[in-house]
């Protein structure tokens, strides 16, 4: 069942708010960025998505296609949400769930996790080495 989440950035300059069902589970990725930053998303529609506060203190990382917009707190640097638009998904925005500020810990261990193994390009399987993710 989808619960409706207070996320935001460190500094709080960016606040949102998201309709995410963790149930449905969460994806931590092995891509060059999701390894340094340690990112761990869930995937939600745009109608699940409401920016509160921080339009103007967001920034923007794009790379390789270019297909994800990366956005972070130009003041704290924390990657608290982003988007991205796909061929079979539409657009779709990816919450990082360690910034839900009111998510019951317990709850979000509780959620399955799939690992992708986007380094390789492999979605079949996932990557052979996780524990870093
Ligand atoms: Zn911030």
């Amino acid at each position: 069942m989808k619960k409706t989440y207070v996320g935001s950035c460190h500094c709080g300059a960016v606040r949102y708010e998201a309709d995410v069902d963790l149930s449905q589970g969460t994806y931590k990725c092995n891509c060059s960025i999701c390894t340094k930053a340690r990112l761990w998303h869930a995937i939600i529609g745009p109608e699940d998505f409401r920016l509160l506060a921080g339009e103007s203190s967001l920034s923007e990382y794009q790379f390789h296609t270019k297909q994800l917009h990366h956005l972070f707190c130009k003041h704290c640097g924390v990657h608290s949400f982003g988007w991205g638009d796909d061929a079979d998904l539409g657009k779709f925005y990816t919450i990082k769930v360690n910034c839900l500020d009111d998510v019951d810990l317990d709850e979000l261990l509780r959620s399955p996790i799939t690992y992708v193994n986007k380094r390789d390009n492999d979605f079949k399987k996932p990557p052979a080495e996780v524990r870093h993710l």
